[in-house]
């Protein structure tokens, strides 16, 4: 197992996808995990009943990370019964695309208030509590889009490469109180999100990939347990590309 018993994760977005492979993944190697998800809690539900079915611990919030005062509660829940936090995966995030000459101001605040000022609320929030236990490791889950910006995607790439240059600021500022920071930026990953594209571009894409296929959601799960286990120890304020070697290609 990667976490000792009694290590606390929250994972935003724990319900589908990403989120959950991360969740089950972080409760496989010995965490007990408080998933948030925004709607859909009959998903989130099923997955702590998975972690519980195997013996481990889950909690279940609705959070909306755009939502300044639900990450506050959240934070406060889980000081309250978990009686600690060991690692924080800001990964709940969100697509509105559109081509900048006719995306409205509403539209890009929105893409950028969820992926990225809930990361920035949602840290704070952890580094406080893990300032106080003197350590723990976020992992902040971004985008090749946030590297390489994606057409009829400025909204999105804007607010996954801010998470990027944050979690470079989070790590400065955390080594002091032993807490590390780093960054998964995953390439396509066979999630709800991928498949709402359609499917001659993700095609495309896939053409692109030099492994010629999309990610599964648990190859980019391994890699952020991996970011948020002490075998990481000396790893901080890096960007760990989990693409089948797209950015490379
Ligand atoms: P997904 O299948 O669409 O799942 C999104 C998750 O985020 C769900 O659990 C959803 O909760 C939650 N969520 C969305 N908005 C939220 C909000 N305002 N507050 C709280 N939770 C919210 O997405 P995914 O593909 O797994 O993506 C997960 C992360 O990986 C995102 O940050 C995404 O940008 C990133 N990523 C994905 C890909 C990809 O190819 N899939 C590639 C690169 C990066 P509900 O279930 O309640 O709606």
């Amino acid at each position: 197992m990667l976490f000792e018993k009694e290590t606390v994760a929250v994972v935003t977005g724990g319900s589908r996808g990403i989120g959950r492979a991360v969740a089950l993944d972080l409760a496989r190697e010995g965490a007990a995990v408080v998933l948030t998800y925004r709607e859909q809690a009959d998903k989130a539900n099923e997955v702590v009943e998975e972690i519980e079915g195997s013996g481990g611990r889950a909690l279940a919030k609705q959070v909306d990370v755009g939502d300044e005062k639900q990450i506050r509660f959240l934070f406060r829940d889980v000081r309250k019964e978990m009686g600690r936090l060991d690692v924080l995966v800001n990964n709940a995030g969100v697509t509105e695309d559109g081509f900048i000459m006719m995306m409205s101001v509403r539209k890009f605040e929105d893409v950028m208030r969820t992926n990225m000022t809930g990361a920035f609320v949602a840290s704070r929030e952890a580094l406080k509590m893990m300032a106080r236990e003197r350590g723990g490791a976020i992992v902040n889950v971004s985008s090749v889009s946030g590297i390489l910006g994606g057409e009829g995607q400025a909204n999105y790439s804007a607010s996954k490469g801010a998470l990027i240059a944050f979690t470079r600021a989070l790590a400065r500022e955390g080594a002091m109180h032993k807490v590390r920071a780093n960054v998964v930026a995953p390439g396509f990953v066979d999630t709800d999100m991928v498949k709402a594209m359609p499917g001659h571009t993700l095609a495309l894409f896939q053409q692109l990939i030099p492994m010629k296929r999309v990610g599964r959601p648990e190859e980019v799960a391994s890699a952020v347990s991996f970011l948020a286990c002490d075998r990481a120890s000396y790893i901080t304020g890096e960007t760990f590309v989990v693409d089948g070697g797209l950015l490379m290609g």
